[in-house]
């Protein structure tokens, strides 16, 4: 698979920096690369779809802009 990184629109942006934010108040946001699902963990974990391909984002981490 070639997309190994996020293009986002402008709006994406927006719903994701909105999730960004609702991840700082857990811990991490968790994206998966397989079925596209995200959601928020304490911690690692496999995504339900059974791929651990996952992308683990810490909202300290994201760069800005
Ligand atoms: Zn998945």
């Amino acid at each position: 698979m070639a997309e190994d990184t996020f293009y986002l629109s402008e709006d994406d942006r927006r719903a994701w920096r909105s999730r960004l934010a609702e991840a700082s108040r857990n811990n991490v946001l968790c994206h998966c690369r397989q079925c596209d699902r995200e959601w928020v963990a304490s911690g690692p974990e496999a995504c339900t779809c059974g791929s651990r391909q996952i992308e683990w984002l810490n909202c300290w981490q994201f760069p800005d802009g």
